[in-house]
């Protein structure tokens, strides 16, 4: 019989179990049960949508048998089986992206490689961390024939015809003899299986069985045993989220979320709902401490597990998830939802869609204790995912504001801290009138921002935002709390009194030929030069006009096919109560405008430089200097 090869990334993750030190192998026995379970489900629910087939849930079960002298385990199933090709491909091939990406990142080091096992679900491979020969004996439901894979290791496998009378699949191990520092003995322990099981897969809705000895009153005896050998179902099959949640330990939680959804990481938060309304349902959902891997990319699937009087229905159902949410893992079980549906019609179903109102408005309501209880929690939780909400309202035209703003944080001035909407407001000292915000690179270069000085200066805090989105969401929100949401850069700012402000015009009046003549000289790169009201012991500062801001330009220049985007408009405030505002009108008064004219562009470009905007022309600006040095 001709060997074939593993695909390569198979032959990667064989050689990692093969060759693994980690420390956990006993983890294979949950990832076989694990698969056992997914093939009768898949059998049951096919059942379920095709009335020829005739199953009941009863006649299900897992079993686990042990042979000592042969020194095997068998893991048997009566699921949906494997034909000739699916053995193939589902065996030779496993693309587990999620670890394999990894462990081709983290190649090297071996303990990289321990925490690889430890983070992603390994699948079937993982026998081979216990075996040296693992053979699968499968018929699949429907056919009348069954097939042998089998291999003893990284040169390859066989398939071959083989006999199985009834459909499912038969795993079986051989499992490696113990050595000096590895005891694999122990796996040939029923007791130790059993515990294995409770402490695995107790969770699994059918019958794990496995012949257990059992001492029993001998018949027609009062005082004497004997010792017999009886089938014995080990799991207690109640899965977590049908429990009492006052009986299940936060550690039970937990690794339930860790070994269901592959993550190293114990969950930010998990909830816990059993909902009686119009739909009943119960829900285990957990919000992650961080984002996988590939979550902000467009292969990230967002979904739930979604269960039907104990059937699992789907994996990841994403209609039960908005997209807001999509970082919550989970799943949902309900009685009501009808079971002869096929998985499209189900994206129309009523239940369906209450379910998932009922899934949004407890999200949030979690959230939000998390932000008001559990600050550090939140933070945590805002530093992987607030991305996420911030494009959400964005990309709704702030349809979703009403649901999300109130989770946004923002990096306040005053202290550097995350601070949410409504403690900015609620904090907001008297004769404030505006939200304000900086949009910009990083907070450090906000921080020096010589429009930020006055505000500051006047008790105010600002909102420092980094993020691309941020300042376009402010645009959409406009408001909070019936206070105005504005840029320190772009129009007024509340900040002057009445006589201040008349003093300004009045000023601005008798300077207006100095004020036309540097415009001009500056030509189109600015709009308008005027007297500012935003700047404190800084001589200059660019400021915008209209709808486009100069962080926006940024951002959309940066985006493919932006070509032909509106220009900010940018006008330069002159401080007039900056000694260089005097010297300006000293120079005027003499009537040097050749030396106004440069001026002007040194202070321009000055005003660039600070605003984080590279200068058009350095060379020309360096001369400039040069010339002021004479
Ligand atoms: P996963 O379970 O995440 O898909 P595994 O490596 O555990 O990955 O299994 C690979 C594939 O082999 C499964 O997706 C399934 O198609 C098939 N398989 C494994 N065990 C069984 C089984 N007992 N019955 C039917 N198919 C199985
Ligand atoms: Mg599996």
């Amino acid at each position: 019989m001709a060997k074939k090869q593993f695909k390569t990334e198979s032959k990667r993750m064989l050689d990692l179990m093969i060759n693994s030190i980690y420390t956990n192998k006993e983890i294979f026995l949950r990832e076989l049960i694990s698969n056992a379970s997914d093939a009768i489900d898949k059998l049951y629910f096919k059942s379920l949508t095709d009335d020829k087939i005739k199953i009941k849930k009863s006649d299900f079960k897992i079993n686990i048998s042990i042979d000592k002298d042969a020194r095997t385990i068998t893991v048997s199933d009566n699921g949906i089986g494997m034909t000739e090709e699916e053995l193939d491909k589902n065996l030779g091939t496993i693309a587990k992206s999620g670890s394999l990406e990894f462990s081709q990142e983290n190649e090297n080091t071996e303990s990289k490689k321990i925490d690889i096992i430890g983070q992603f679900g390994v699948g079937f491979y993982s026998a081979f961390m216990v075996a040296d020969k693992v053979t699968v004996i499968s018929h699949a439901y429907g056919s009348d024939s069954a097939f042998k894979w089998q291999s003893d290791g990284l040169d390859g496998y066989s398939i071959s015809a083989s006999e199985r009378k009834e459909y499912g699949s038969d795993i079986i191990m051989h499992i490696k003899e113990s050595t000096e520092n590895e005891n694999y003995d122990e796996f040939l322990e029923s007791y130790r299986i059993q515990s294995l099981v409770k402490q695995y897969s107790d969770y699994i809705r059918f019958p794990i069985v496995m012949d257990m000895e059992k001492s029993k009153l001998k018949e027609g005896s009062e005082d004497e045993y004997e010792t017999v050998i009886e089938p014995t179902t080990l799991n207690s099959m109640i899965p977590l989220w049908k429990k009492n949640k006052r009986s299940v330990k936060t550690e039970d939680y937990n690794k339930f979320y860790k070994d269901t959804f592959h993550d190293y990481e114990d969950p930010l938060k998990i909830i816990h709902q059993n909902a009686e309304g119009l739909v009943a349902y119960q829900a285990l959902l957990y919000i992650p401490a961080k984002a996988e891997y590939n979550y902000y990319s467009k292969n990230y699937e967002k979904g739930l597990q979604l269960y039907s009087s104990g059937v699992k229905i789907m994996d990841k159902c994403a209609d039960l998830l908005p997209d807001c949410f999509n970082f919550v893992k989970g799943v949902v079980d309900s009685e009501d939802l009808s079971l002869n549906i096929s998985r499209e019609m189900l994206q129309q179903d009523r239940q369906l869609k209450a379910i998932a109102n009922g899934l949004e408005k407890k999200i949030k309501k979690e959230l939000l204790d998390m932000l008001n209880k559990e600050r550090e929690n939140y933070e945590k939780f805002w530093k992987a995912f607030g991305l996420q909400i911030k494009y959400a309202i964005y990309s709704s035209y702030g349809m979703q504001r009403d649901m999300l703003e109130d989770l946004l944080l923002f990096t306040r001035a005053s202290d550097s801290k995350l601070c949410s909407l409504k403690e900015y407001t609620n904090a907001m000292p008297e004769g404030q009138k505006y939200i304000y915000y900086a949009a910009g690179e990083t907070v450090e270069k906000l921080n020096l921002l010589p429009q930020a000085e006055m505000v500051k200066n006047h008790g105010f805090d600002i909102f420092y935002l980094t993020d691309d989105v941020d300042e376009f969401l402010m645009t959409i929100l406009h408001e909070f709390d019936g206070k105005e949401i504005r840029s320190i850069s772009n129009g007024d700012l509340g900040l002057e009194t009445e006589s201040e402000r008349e003093e300004k015009k009045e000023k601005e009046e008798s300077n207006k030929d100095l004020l036309d003549f540097m415009k001009e000289s500056l030509q189109d790169k600015v709009s308008e030069v005027i007297l500012s009201s935003r700047l404190l012991s800084h001589p200059v500062c660019i400021s915008t006009k209209g709808m486009m801001s100069i962080e926006m330009e940024k951002v959309l220049s940066q985006m493919p096919g932006n070509d032909n985007l509106p220009k900010t408009e940018k006008v330069l405030e002159l401080n007039p109560s900056h000694e260089i505002f005097d010297k300006l009108t000293k120079i005027w008064e003499a009537g040097d405008k050749d030396k106004i004219k440069l001026y002007s562009d040194i202070l321009y470009n000055q005003a660039l430089l600070i605003e984080g905007i590279s200068i058009p022309d350095p060379l020309e600006f360096s001369n400039e200097i040069c010339k002021l040095m004479d």
